[in-house]
Order: C-alpha cells, then sequence, then structure tokens
C-alpha cells in the first residue's frame, strides 16, 4: 500500500471532530469539558474513558490506552494507520493524496484488482450455472433438500461448478483470464507442480460452491461443498491460500453477520457454511463460522472488533472438546468473553432449525453457559466424587483458562467464583492463573502492550509535555530559547524535544492528531496519558522549565571546571573547556532573559 500523505493526514483530522467520531460508535455522556463513556477496549463497570474536545484527544484510565481519532479507529477497527486514515477521509469526505508507487507495490496491487475481478466474475458463473444449468439440477434438489431455497441461494451467490476437468480453464480463456491467473486464485491447478507449462485441470468438480468474501462483501475464494455423498474427495474443498485470501483471517459470512453482531455485541460461532446461511436465514443473524480451519488470534481480533462476547457451539465429542479448549485459549487472550452451547446428541444448527424451528436454536443460545459454569458442572457431574482432590484438580485446569484473560479485575472475578464453586480458599488459585499469565503474556501483543511499554518521563518533563501541548503562548516561549542545546544530553526528554521541534500548535486542534501521527504507537499513548493529567499552570510550567535548564547548565559547568582544573598538562583540553564554559554563560544569559521576558509578559 502507497504511503499517505501528510497532508492529507492534516484535512482528515480537520475535517472530523473527534466527539462524533467516537459518539457514532457508542454514547458518550458529557462530563464537565470532556466526555465520558465505559472503555470499549477494556472490561469496566464506571467509566474511565474520557474524550476531550478541546484536545481531540481520547484517553482510558483504565487501560491506559490513548491517541487521536486516527488512533481509536485504529484500536477500535483492528485496522492499521493507513486503512484508518482511508475509513476517516472516506467518513471525512477527504480526497486521499497517496505518495507513488514503487514499482513492486503497484505491481501487486494491480494483481489483486485482476483476482478480484477473477473472483467477481466466475461466482456470477458458478451462480448462473446453478440457477440456469441443466447439469445442476442435483445441486438444486440438495438446497432444497437442506432448506435453502432459490431467494436464499441468490442473496448469498451460492453457486455450482461443473462436473468437469476443464470447465473453469475454459471458461477463463473466454472471458479473458491468464492461465497464471486462474493459477494463483486458485481455481485450476497444473498437473505437473513443477513443471509450469503442464496442462491444469478444475480444482472445483461437480460442488456447490459457496463465495467466501472479505467483510468489505468482495469475493476472495470458494468453499466448494460436495453433492453426491458417497463421490470421493472431501465433503469440503477450499480455495487455497492466495494473494486475495488466507484463511485464518477470515471469517464466513462476516459482512453480511457483522452489523448483528456489532449490535448485540455478542458473536456465535458456528461450524459450517450450511449451518452459518440456515441460522441467519431463520433470524439470528449475529453468527460467523471460520473457514476450513480451527479459530486463530486472527479471526478472535477480527471478532472483538464488534464483539465482547463468543457463544461456541462444538460437536460433544472428544475432538470437538480439544478444539474448543484451543479456540477458548485464543478468545480469553483476545479479551473476549466465553459461553458454551450445547447441541443435542447428532444434531447440528441446521438439522436442529429445520426439525424444531429457530425457537429451538434461540433456546440454546440463552441457555449456553459462561464457560467456568461449563466447566465446573461437566467436571463435578457424574461420579458424585467431589472430594477436595478432585476438586483441586478440576480448579487448576480452569484457573488456567482464567489466567489467559488480559484485564486483571474481570480475571481476579473469574478466580473469585472459582474458588467459591468449588469451596476452595481462593490463595490456592491464585499461583496457577499467575503462572500461565506469565506463559501466554508474549502472545497478546495485540492488546494494550504498546501502552504498557512506553515509558513514562518524571513528573515535571511530563508536565511541561502536558503544558506545551495545551498552551500556545508557553510552547512559543520555549520554542525560542536553545532548548535542543539544553536538552539534547538529558535522557527521558525525548518525547519533551518531539513536541517542541514537531509544527504542533495548540491554538490548531487538529494539530495535536497530526503530530500523533508521526509518533510511535507507545509515545501516542504516553502522551494521552499525560494530556489526561490535571493541568498544572503555564507559570508553574515555565519556572520548572528555567529551573530544568539552570540546573541542566549549572552541573555542565561544574564537570567543565573540574576539567579544567585537573588538566593542568593539557593546554588542548583545557582551552576547549574554557571555550564551552564560555557557551554555558551565554545559554545561561538567554534563559535568564526569557525568564524575566514571561514575567513582564504577565504583568
Ligand atoms: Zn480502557
Amino acid at each position: 500500500m502507497p504511503r499517505i500523505s501528510p497532508e492529507t493526514i492534516e484535512q482528515v483530522t480537520a475535517a472530523l471532530n473527534i466527539v462524533d467520531v467516537i459518539g457514532s460508535y457508542f454514547p458518550l455522556r458529557r462530563a464537565g469539558t470532556e466526555f465520558r463513556a465505559l472503555c470499549p477496549f477494556h472490561q469496566e463497570k464506571t467509566p474511565s474513558f474520557y474524550v476531550s474536545p478541546d484536545k481531540q484527544t481520547f484517553y482510558c484510565f483504565g487501560c491506559q490506552r490513548g491517541g487521536s481519532i486516527i488512533q481509536f479507529v485504529e484500536e477500535y477497527e483492528h485496522v492499521d494507520f493507513p486503512e484508518a486514515v482511508r475509513r476517516l477521509a472516506t467518513r471525512a469526505g477527504v480526497a486521499i493524496q497517496q505518495e507513488e508507487l514503487s514499482a513492486e507495490e503497484a505491481e501487486k496491487q494491480t494483481l489483486r484488482k485482476r483476482l478480484l475481478r477473477l473472483h467477481f466474475e466466475v461466482a456470477n458463473w458458478f451462480h448462473r450455472n446453478l440457477l440456469r444449468t441443466r447439469a445442476a439440477e442435483a445441486a438444486r434438489s440438495y438446497l432444497s433438500e437442506r432448506g435453502l431455497n432459490i431467494e436464499i441461494a441468490k442473496r448469498w451467490q451460492i453457486g455450482y461448478a461443473p462436473d468437469s476437468w476443464t470447465a473453469v480453464t475454459e471458461w477463463g480463456q473466454q472471458s479473458g483470464f491468464s492461465r497464471e491467473e486462474l493459477i494463483l486464485g486458485g481455481l485450476v491447478k497444473p498437473k505437473d507442480e513443477n513443471n509450469p507449462s503442464a496442462r491444469c485441470y478444475d480444482r472445483f468438480r461437480h460442488r456447490l460452491m459457496f463465495p467466501i468474501t472479505n467483510d468489505l462483501g468482495e469475493v476472495i475464494a470458494f468453499s466448494g461443498r460436495q453433492i453426491n455423498p458417497n463421490a470421493t474427495g472431501g465433503k469440503y474443498v477450499n480455495s487455497p491460500e492466495s494473494p486475495l485470501f488466507s484463511k485464518g483471517n477470515i471469517l464466513f459470512g462476516l459482512a453480511k453477520s457483522k452489523r448483528a453482531i456489532a449490535r448485540s455485541r455478542q458473536a456465535i460461532v458456528l461450524e459450517g457454511q450450511i449451518d452459518l446461511i440456515t441460522t441467519f436465514e431463520a433470524g439470528v443473524e449475529n453468527v460467523t463460522a471460520p473457514q476450513g480451519t480451527a479459530l486463530t488470534e486472527r479471526h478472535a481480533v477480527l471478532l472483538k472488533r464488534f464483539a465482547e462476547e463468543v457463544i461456541l457451539f462444538f460437536d460433544a465429542d472428544a475432538a470437538g472438546e480439544r478444539a474448543a479448549e484451543r479456540a477458548l485459549e485464543i478468545l480469553y487472550a483476545a479479551g473476549l468473553q466465553v459461553r458454551i452451547g450445547v447441541l443435542p446428541a447428532g444434531e447440528d444448527p441446521d438439522s436442529l432449525i429445520r426439525k424444531g424451528g429457530v425457537e429451538t436454536f434461540r433456546a440454546l443460545i440463552a441457555e449456553a453457559k459462561d464457560f467456568f459454569d461449563f466447566e465446573i458442572e461437566r467436571g463435578l457431574a457424574g461420579t458424585g466424587n467431589q472430594s477436595v482432590a478432585r476438586r483441586v484438580a478440576l480448579a487448576r485446569r480452569v484457573a488456567q483458562f482464567a489466567g489467559l484473560v488480559p484485564d486483571p479485575v474481570l480475571r481476579d472475578t473469574m478466580i473469585m467464583r472459582l474458588a467459591q464453586r468449588l469451596r476452595l480458599p481462593r490463595e490456592s488459585l491464585d499461583q496457577v492463573s499467575l503462572q500461565n499469565r506469565r506463559n501466554s503474556s508474549g502472545r497478546d501483543s495485540n492488546f494494550g502492550s504498546e501502552a504498557n511499554k512506553a515509558i513514562l518521563p518524571e513528573e515535571k518533563i511530563a508536565a511541561l509535555c502536558h503544558a506545551t501541548l495545551t498552551d500556545q503562548s508557553l510552547l512559543r516561549w520555549i520554542r525560542e530559547q536553545p532548548w535542543l542545546a539544553i536538552l539534547e544530553p538529558i535522557g527521558g526528554t525525548e518525547l519533551f524535544q518531539k513536541i517542541l521541534s514537531s509544527a504542533v500548535q495548540p491554538e490548531v486542534p487538529n494539530s495535536i492528531a497530526t503530530f500523533f501521527a508521526g509518533l510511535e504507537k507507545g509515545e501516542v499513548a504516553a502522551l494521552s496519558q499525560i494530556l489526561k493529567r490535571r493541568p498544572i499552570e503555564g507559570s508553574v510550567c515555565a519556572e520548572y522549565w528555567t529551573k530544568l535548564a539552570l540546573a541542566e547548565l549549572h552541573s555542565r559547568r561544574q564537570r567543565l571546571l573540574s576539567v579544567v582544573r585537573l588538566s593542568e598538562g593539557s593546554t588542548d583540553e583545557r582551552s576547549t573547556s574554557l571555550a564551552e564554559i564560555n557557551e554555558i554563560d551565554d545559554l545561561e544569559q538567554i534563559i535568564a532573559l526569557a525568564q524575566s521576558a514571561w514575567k513582564t509578559s504577565l504583568n
């Protein structure tokens, strides 16, 4: 992707108000000069998420996330910086100026466009095959057996791949797609992988075709379902990984279901396309399904964009259970809550809805238990053996999962509940959960770790950062002084120096956002935190600055004087040191003059 120009970033932040943008995601309450809400990034009961219209920034005291409108969209939508700017630009009606593409980037983008075109057209062709051709008779009757009518087939653009080794290849030739494009898109395979000129054959033959879309609704791959249950080959054949499609990133149906998921803050994860389509069409729309793979960390991040809670329905067999446990780890680490739904033996949501109607399925959703309760009940059920040893073993197993939860308050509540339910002292569980916390801490890198990494400057420097970002006259006053000569050797003033050397102007509200756009995530988080502190008066900060500068110059002079004293023999060293002392005298004078200028300006 090409870089977005700084002018665009400036236009975007100038055109939008952070209160409107965040307020369009969830309601904000006025709190004095600011706005407040429950934080969308961590679990909490009392609001610690603040939005400042003056500074055009947000900050959460609970999880320390903060920044401008751009960082908000990055965090909330889980998109990268350029994508966040793009989304905001669309909203603001600002045209994006992009810096020149490199040849390689341009080529990648052209290929992507061609492959999207290919998928768009071949999805239409498969779909027309299903609706119109005689060969698709079996496919159509299979669909109607599963209760999926023509209207549904049209809405989901279900298609049919002919029973042929070359139909797609021939279609591609007629439609102007090259052999390479068909191979890259995963629609055909060369007979001999090592021989690029070998003949190709169709990957999908005599299958019901479900288009897989990204969350914008663009077709990027297919899942082909067997029609004849006795046929050879897998029940499902999916497109291979391609420049468009990575199965670990894609959730089936999300383009259609994301609104319902966002509305309910709850996502029901199912296993197959047909389950998903039946459920969605029956009116339970907050559903999604991983595509030919177990849930991945990327999936969890994607879900977290829209949901707080995930309901899993898994097969009751051992394999299903293992998959569920792995999924749990991933979902907890992403900060999602999990409930487990139980299906009657031998049923899936599709068969259940067809037999008992959607209300039967809704009832199972309502009955879905929090994973912890589910595990405890299951663990204690059956044998009637509730010995301490058995309860401890069970507690340890479940506490491991609690250890994965990134939010400390939620984690604590879970452990407490677990201890109560199993009638065990809670200290016995803390150890297990802590240990697992340590083991998993390398993994949840998507969640707030940048904020934690940020090193906050010490109090007075932080106060100066705050003041220079909010007080135009103070900022101007320090900028007019030789601040670089003073601050350069002082560790911990890097952020402060960045403010002084930037083009930031507190009088212009969007300029903080523009300034943040050029910083690292951790720096933005640190400054956002600082901006949320109580402001310290300009004159007090001016004094901080003068004292800091004079103290630094004083200690430099002391060092140089001792060099002069000790350098009896070396005249060179002596004279450079004396020259440096002269410079320090000059600097001191400038600082002192600036100080009195500040004082006169106050009178
Ligand atoms: Zn928070």
